[in-house]
């Protein structure tokens, strides 16, 4: 892994937007292509530029640019569409349900990405966020894993007339919720599950007195440690599970998590397991069990336009509610030069942000 002299973006197009970058969070997915295990550079290009999850400023824009003006603060989505005319999900910019496998992704998948000072991009691809959220900012794409999944929760759950959105609003009260695993996409789940009102609890394997269990209970969510409490225990002490969040990527507890969901469930997976060996399932009563009780197993991956301005909104809901424990998710800030050093080594951080600019 090299820092290497990448050539200044500059506005081509007119509707090109030019940023400067203040903040690249990393994630699994940077370490899985840190290892070289996952993403692809540029064609042609003998290096990627890695990083996806981002906040920019305004720095130029193009003569046509009507959606940003220099001074916002702004996240850039991450997947390009294929350009296959026949891709309907591309076609009309929902190239995160693309069909073909041909998107590109900035920072992941034959796309340079964000860890770099300056970035040039389509003004469709930016989303503004509030000045006040630039402390927070780079939690917004992280956060749209769970603003996607729960579009689709409430999509399907139109089918179940009590909880459809119009009769209860829109909200999970009275819904019961776990989410599996407390990294960043699990706890940012949590305070989306929590801000529609439902009753939360994270499972996760970090001992009952660990602070993520403190910062779980602070926010008003249940922590269960795996290490002291098994999957059913939980379900006995909760009662019926109306929806697991899965966000561990670890298929072996995701699927054990199967047989505690409730009738008329709903099941998300939004890890992606690394290549281990087969787990073993007992796949008739796991199919009983979907049939039986009405159940609903999805996998959600990257996140559209309404995803993005969900996560805007919810993150300025979740600065109001919880200011201390949202900035705590950022556990450190790095300077560039250590970024090698943070994708390739062992990281006790929840959320590290390599930071190209002065917090302000
Ligand atoms: C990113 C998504 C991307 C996915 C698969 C995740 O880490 O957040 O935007 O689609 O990896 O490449």
């Amino acid at each position: 892994m090299k820092i290497v002299d990448h050539p200044e973006p500059r506005l081509e197009g007119d509707t090109d937007v030019l940023v400067e970058m203040l903040d690249v969070g990393v994630c699994g997915t940077d370490r899985e292509i840190a290892r070289f295990e996952y993403g692809s550079p540029p064609p042609g290009s003998p290096y990627l530029v890695i990083g996806h999850e981002s906040l920019a400023r305004v720095l130029d824009v193009g003569r046509a640019v009507t959606r940003v003006r220099p001074g916002d603060l702004v996240v850039t989505m991450v997947r390009r569409p294929c350009g296959h005319p026949e891709c309907r999900a591309c076609s009309r910019d929902r190239q995160d349900f693309c069909f073909t496998g041909d998107f590109t992704e900035r920072g992941i998948k034959g796309r340079h990405g964000f860890m770099t000072e300056r970035v040039v991009d389509d003004q469709r691809f930016m989303h503004v966020v509030p000045g006040q959220l630039r402390e927070v900012g780079v939690l917004v794409e992280p956060l749209t894993i769970a603003e996607k999944a729960l579009i689709q929760v409430w999509d399907v759950q139109e089918r179940l007339p009590w909880t459809a959105a119009g009769v209860a609003a829109g909200s999970g009260h009275g819904e019961k919720a776990v989410v599996l695993g407390a990294g960043p996409v699990g706890l940012l789940g949590a305070l989306a599950l929590l801000v529609r009102g439902f009753e939360t609890w994270v499972y996760s394997l970090e001992p009952s007195d660990d602070p993520k269990a403190r910062w779980v209970e602070a926010v008003g969510a249940r922590f269960v440690s795996a290490a002291s409490t098994t999957l059913a225990q939980m379900a006995e002490e909760i009662g019926s599970i109306d929806l697991i969040y899965e966000a561990t990527g670890a298929a072996g507890v995701a699927f054990r998590a199967l047989d505690v969901l409730g009738v008329n469930g709903v099941f998300v997976f939004t890890g992606v397991p690394g290549r281990k060996g087969p787990i073993e399932l007992d796949a008739g009563a796991l199919m009983r069990r979907l049939v039986l009780e009405n159940q609903l197993v999805f996998g959600t991956v990257n996140a559209g336009a309404d995803a993005f301005l969900a996560a805007i909104d919810d993150l300025a809901r979740f600065h109001a509610r919880w200011p201390q424990q949202l900035r705590a998710l950022i556990t450190r800030r790095y300077p560039p030069d250590t970024a090698p050093a943070l994708l390739s080594g062992a990281s006790s951080d929840i959320k590290a942000v390599v930071s190209f600019a002065e917090a302000g």
